[in-house]
């Protein structure tokens, strides 16, 4: 007998008929004679829909009260999903996070899971119960509520997992299993049987919104053996795994992309030591993220910088930049909006130069031009026009024989 978490996303709990089909895969899974630990996200859309609400009141709640609003989406789901298998017979209790012993850092909206203290659980299962969880929510160790950021709850699920040394954990979505690319967008993309840690990591954090990063890192952290797998049809799901069992030869092995991406250029900043140190101290310190960053060579006293960073972060960014003006004596600052970055991920990549310049030639080849780079061992992301996003993730896919079509499945 094994314990297994289980957990189930807002579409896959979107209604209350779902609920009852989410409950029938649980009950399958106790009637193989293991324990069973689920968690769960919003209803369907209810997280936006409450954001939504926010946003009505003021344009900058606060990040208290977001967090006491958001975390009553999954509590709705938890009641109804305990009493969905009570009323078929099998005994169950729903837990917010913070019964669930989920302690996390003191920051509101996107706090990081510290500690699982999970005896109120493991009591609940000796004594013969399915425990139902809530995603995505933890309390502060001064008992404030805190949320993990969007898509979180598959990191409690992992976290929860990796607690209680659980033998698996299944996450139940919409799809079928992790894919080559996002299978709503690019119709040709194919299921994968199972893919590294490492590259699901550099996936997910490159868009491929199917696992939230930080439920990889846990699941690398602490080896948790994971599935990413439909909670509508039975069929086998995507295996992340340490090592994976090569299907093929295949250097790449999925493209990821991210609309909504700014790049801004600093011009004509003076040479000095602590100048990069000023911008980005000055960025990190307003929690502004920056991602790729290029520096132009010097040319006689001056040098231009250039970094993305998502849309929503530029207001801030541009006042962050001109309230250090003074200091950082740059000549100007220009940005372009509308931009997208699209990535190929592949471990293969380490020992095969030249990954790169296929890529660059095959986005030549279907004039998209490229705005910026970068690299690291199992990836390369280009910035592209947003318009030339999706156009540039299908010929990449294409080039790279990740389609259905181009290999024997
Ligand atoms: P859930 O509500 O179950 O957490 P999400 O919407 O967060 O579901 O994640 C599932 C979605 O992830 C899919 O519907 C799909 O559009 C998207 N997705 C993006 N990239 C991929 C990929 N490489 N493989 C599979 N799905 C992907
Ligand atoms: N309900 C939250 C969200 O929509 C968390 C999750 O679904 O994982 O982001
Ligand atoms: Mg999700």
């Amino acid at each position: 007998m094994g314990l297994i978490v289980q957990k189930f996303g807002g579409t896959s709990v979107g209604s209350v008929d779902k609920i009852q089909n989410a409950a029938n895969r649980v009950i399958e899974e106790k009637n193989r004679g293991n324990d069973v630990v689920v968690v769960v996200s919003a209803m369907g859309k209810t997280t936006d829909q409450l954001v939504g609400m926010a946003k009505e009141i003021t344009s900058s709640p606060s990040k208290r009260e977001m967090d006491m609003l958001l975390t009553t989406g999954e509590q709705v789901t938890i009641s109804l999903l305990s009493m969905a298998l009570i009323s078929k017979g099998h005994p169950a209790v729903s837990m917010t996070g913070w019964q669930a012993g989920v302690e996390t850092e003191e920051i509101h909206g996107n706090a990081r899971i510290l500690n699982i203290d999970s005896d109120k659980i493991q009591k609940e299962i000796q004594q013969g119960k399915i425990v139902i969880v809530a995603g995505f929510q933890g309390a502060t160790s001064e008992g404030e509520i805190t949320t993990l950021g969007r898509g979180g709850s598959d990191t409690t699920a992992v976290a929860l997992a990796a607690a209680l040394k659980a033998d698996k954990c299944d996450i139940y979505t919409d799809v079928t299993g992790v894919f080559t690319t996002d299978p709503r967008y690019i119709k040709n993309a194919r299921k994968l049987l199972s893919v590294s840690y490492d590259e699901m990591l550099e996936l997910a954090n490159l868009g491929a919104g199917v696992l939230h990063p930080r439920a990889v890192e846990f699941a690398k952290n602490y080896g948790v053996s994971l599935e990413v797998r439909s909670s509508m049809e039975k069929e086998q799901g995507t295996t992340i795994e340490e090592e994976v069992k090569m299907e093929q030869n295949l250097v790449v092995r999925g493209v990821a992309f991210e609309d909504e991406i700014t790049r801004v250029s600093v011009i004509g900043l003076p040479s000095s030591l602590g100048g990069l140190s000023t911008i980005f101290s000055a960025l990190a310190n307003d929690h502004i993220n920056v991602d790729i960053i290029i520096q132009s060579m010097t040319e006689g006293e001056t040098s231009s910088l250039s970094f993305s960073i998502k849309n929503e972060d530029l207001t801030e960014t541009v006042k962050v930049l001109e309230r250090n003006r003074d200091q950082l004596q740059y000549d100007r600052i220009e940005w372009e909006s509308g931009l997208a970055k699209v990535s190929i991920v592949g471990s293969g990549m380490i020992s095969n130069p030249g990954v790169a310049a296929e890529m660059f030639d095959v986005l030549a080849q279907n004039e998209i031009l490229v705005k910026m780079v970068s690299t690291s061992e199992i990836k390369v992301s280009a910035v592209v026009e947003q318009v030339k996003m999706l156009p540039a993730v299908e010929v990449l896919h294409d080039a790279f024989q990740l389609s259905a079509n181009s290999v024997k499945a």
